[in-house]
């Protein structure tokens, strides 16, 4: 077997690699023996691209070598460096702003494949197509990241006749792959990477800040597909395979989130097509609101024979997922039934709070999703909102102008007593006050989340240590 054959066999490998790697990557326990069939997989792809690179280079191979070491070392120093210094709660950002640069890449090798390569039609809608989902991948990315690093605001854009601004970039784009063909020239292409990049930029302005978790993953398969369409134009077959894996899983997340948040798929794709925004998004206080301290919640939770805790983004941002842990852990142990309500676009990421909570080790099977414990709440006693707002916003099933209106969320209010963590009377990520705040059955528990935890947690263990 000679080596490109052994490359090539390599890549069949890493292939199915990548497929276990996201079987595994879909349950919270074999999460981690995804990821690391996952960094297996590319291991070896990288290898055998060094390999067949060497093989069909037409500079020396001692030139090839060091090209490719310089990008390995470049690519390899800001890696690492980003991995060790991000924080949690950067990772969406960071996530964004890697989809814009797969963007690039396929815009990048298409015009490389352009200006190099002789092609016939079939290459020229490659190249064109990969431009094009590559172009809006890229802008869509930066607005992306913009909007969840509060750079940018997270309203939504709306332009007059925003649709059919839409359709008008899709329909020249269409007209301009004519042209590109007939021609060969690089003008059309030029003018259609200008309207793409543009059509990017508006399509997610255009989405409010409550929909970006499904642009978040829509993004994740767009930089998929124009991974895929990359693979085409430099007939790399991996490129191909792992793009169409990263771009049809992460339209099945798509679907799925718009399933939980009750959105429809096609409008989100389309820039928020139909979606009239909300009206009533109002910021301002709606009522009066009670406030409590730490000890008195701790002698709540003594009382209580069931718990609810509700995460949300909150929690991640002050880490309290460690006392919120050992907390879980002295109140089951005194015999109080806790549970945790995670709803589906808690925190900034999918799965968010799953890993957080996972990482502080409190057990799989108290972790109950939305619709496995909304109904529980009516026989519950205390529950505890630690750094969530939207997700327990009752004006997105009560009020029909709400930006939030149609998203189911966690009715806390059904409970005995709700206590909400947080600093501020602030709104949310999407902007909207919560009526909440203000209910009878309601109080405040204002302060750093870890912080209030914590006190609790040392008032529980007095009140333990003196009926010892
Ligand atoms: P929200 O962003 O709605 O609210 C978080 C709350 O945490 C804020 O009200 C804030 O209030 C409070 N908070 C922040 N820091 C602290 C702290 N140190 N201690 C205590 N409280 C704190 O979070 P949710 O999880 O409820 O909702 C998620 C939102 O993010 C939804 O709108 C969702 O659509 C959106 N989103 C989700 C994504 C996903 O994939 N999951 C991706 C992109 C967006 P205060 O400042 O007063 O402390």
């Amino acid at each position: 077997m000679t080596l490109v054959s052994l490359a090539q066999a390599t890549y069949v490998v890493a292939a199915v690699l990548f497929i276990l790697s996201l079987a595994g990557l879909s349950q919270q326990e074999t999460a981690r023996r995804g990821n690391i069939l996952g960094m297996v997989g590319m291991v070896l792809a990288l290898a055998a691209t060094v390999v067949l690179a060497l093989d069909s280079s037409e500079r020396s191979a001692l030139t090839t070598a060091l090209l490719i070491a310089m990008v390995f070392a470049i690519g390899a120093g800001v890696g690492v460096w980003r991995a060790r210094t991000v924080e949690m709660t950067q990772m969406p950002e960071l996530i964004a702003m890697l989809h814009s640069f797969v963007g690039l890449a396929a815009v990048l090798v298409g015009f490389n494949s352009h200006l190099t390569e002789e092609s016939d039609a079939v290459h020229q809608v490659e190249v064109f197509l990969g431009v094009l989902i590559g172009a809006v991948t890229f802008t869509g990315s930066i607005v992306a990241y913009l909007k969840l690093s509060a750079k940018m605001k997270s309203r939504p854009l709306t332009l007059p006749g925003r649709n059919w601004l839409n359709l008008g970039a899709i329909v020249a784009s269409a007209i301009l792959l004519g042209v590109y063909i007939a021609t060969g020239s690089v003008v059309p292409l030029v003018i259609m990477t200008v309207i793409a990049l543009a059509l990017g930029f508006h399509l997610v302005a255009a989405i409010g800040g409550g929909d970006m978790p499904v642009v978040v993953s829509m993004l994740n398969s767009y930089s998929g597909w124009a991974a895929a369409a990359a693979g085409l134009m430099l007939s790399n077959d991996l490129l191909i395979v792992t793009g169409a894996l990263v771009g049809s899983s992460g339209a099945i997340l798509s679907y799925l989130m718009c399933k939980a948040m009750n959105r429809s798929f096609i409008s989100v794709i389309l820039g928020g097509f139909g979606a009239e925004g909300g009206t009533s998004a109002a910021a301002g206080e709606q009522g009066e609101h009670r406030e409590v301290k730490a000890p008195e919640v701790a002698a709540m939770l003594e009382a209580a024979s069931r718990v609810i805790i509700v995460p949300g983004y909150g929690m991640a941002v002050a880490k309290a997922q460690y006392p919120v842990a050992d907390m879980v852990a002295m109140l089951r142990h005194q015999g109080v039934d806790v549970r945790f309500g995670v709803h589906p676009v808690a925190g900034r990421l999918p799965g968010h709070m799953n890993v957080l909570l996972a990482e502080a080790k409190v057990p799989y099977d108290i972790v109950l999703e939305m619709d496995e414990i909304n109904d529980d709440f009516a026989d519950t006693d205390v529950v505890l909102v630690i750094g969530a707002n939207d997700v327990v916003n009752p004006s997105a099933m009560e009020d029909p102008g709400s930006p939030l209106a149609g998203m189911p969320v966690l009715e806390v209010w059904n409970a005995k007593q709700c206590i909400v963590f947080k600093r501020s009377m602030a709104t949310g990520y999407a902007g909207v006050q919560n009526p909440l705040f203000f209910r009878e059955n309601s109080a405040m528990l204002f302060g750093d989340a870890k912080a209030q935890v914590e006190e609790i947690l040392t008032a529980l263990r007095v009140s333990e240590g003196a009926s010892a």
